[in-house]
Formats: C-alpha cells, sequence, structure tokens
C-alpha cells in the first residue's frame, strides 16, 4: 500500500494508525535515506502503542526497550533498533536483539533494516520511505 505524505504530521499519524492494528509479534523494518522520517515514523508508531517516553534516534546505542504499561493492550515492550552504526549484523547479535524477534508480545521496529536483512525473520513488514520534493514523502507498506 502506497501513502504520500507532505508534512511530518502526516507521517507521524500514518505510523500512528497502523500501529493500533498490531498485536505483538511483529518486525518492522524501515528503509529510506538519512532524513526521509523513519525515526518520525517510529515515534508515531510508539504514540500509537501508548509510549508516552519521549522516542529518539538509538543511534549510539544501537536499541532501546520502551515498555508499554497499558493494561488493556497485549503488547508488553517496543524495541527500536537503529541499524546505522553497525559495521556488520553480528553488532545486532551481540546486543542480544534477535531475543525480541520471536517474542509474541513485543514490537520490534528497525531503522536501516536492509543493512541487517539477512538476520531478519520472514514474517518481517518492510516500510520503504522516499523523499521526494520538499516535505513530500513516499510510504510504500
Ligand atoms: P530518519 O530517521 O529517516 O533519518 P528523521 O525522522 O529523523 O529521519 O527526520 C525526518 C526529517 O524530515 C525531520 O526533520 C522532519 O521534520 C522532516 N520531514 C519533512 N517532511 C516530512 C514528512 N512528510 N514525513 C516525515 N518527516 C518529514
Ligand atoms: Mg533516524
Amino acid at each position: 500500500m502506497q501513502h504520500l505524505t507532505t508534512n511530518e504530521k502526516q507521517t507521524f499519524n500514518l505510523a500512528k494508525k497502523i500501529a493500533k492494528k498490531l498485536k505483538g509479534g511483529e518486525i518492522i523494518g524501515l528503509i529510506g535515506n538519512l532524513g526521509a522520517g523513519k525515526t518520525i515514523f517510529t515515534k508515531g508508531l510508539a504514540a500509537g502503542l501508548g509510549i508516552e517516553q519521549t522516542v529518539n534516534s538509538p543511534t549510539f546505542i544501537l536499541m532501546k526497550v520502551y515498555p508499554i504499561r497499558n493494561l488493556n493492550s497485549d503488547i508488553k515492550n517496543l524495541i527500536h533498533i537503529d541499524a546505522y552504526r553497525i559495521k556488520s549484523e553480528q553488532d545486532i547479535i551481540a546486543i542480544g536483539a534477535q531475543e525480541y524477534f520471536a517474542r509474541p508480545d513485543t514490537v520490534v521496529i528497525i531503522e536501516w533494516a536492509d543493512k541487517i536483512k539477512k538476520i531478519l525473520p520472514k514474517k518481517t513488514r518492510f516500510v520503504n520511505i522516499k523523499n521526494k520534493e520538499g516535505d513530500k514523502r513516499i510510504i510504500n507498506i
């Protein structure tokens, strides 16, 4: 499915809407250039999951765990991975990220997912974000 957004808020809201459909166990792989909107998308997804904590790019720490305390939700954690600075898939394996890939109570979202495609499960759903003129973005889900 293809979406066009023309500002940051629309990308945020698109991801927020998508979050409402998640059941847990999903892995979302974001692909797009620097500045495409991968972190904005992640912030929207987190908001949709009821996370109030500020979500920032985990570039320097590779992975961040956001607990979800909403009693009405089966999803207990959002894992945010940013593969921008990794040298190889081994870096992701080393921090134990794969442990989360099979957890039914967890949603994993990965920026620069194309860099670690080899170790991502088959069920991974990729979201491609492409920069267009100005603030336009084409988002393929
Ligand atoms: P990435 O994580 O892909 O490097 P960010 O989400 O950190 O990118 O940043 C995207 C930048 O692009 C932000 O500064 C945001 O304000 C801007 N922007 C402009 N238009 C859009 C849009 N339609 N969707 C998402 N971000 C947008
Ligand atoms: Mg980012």
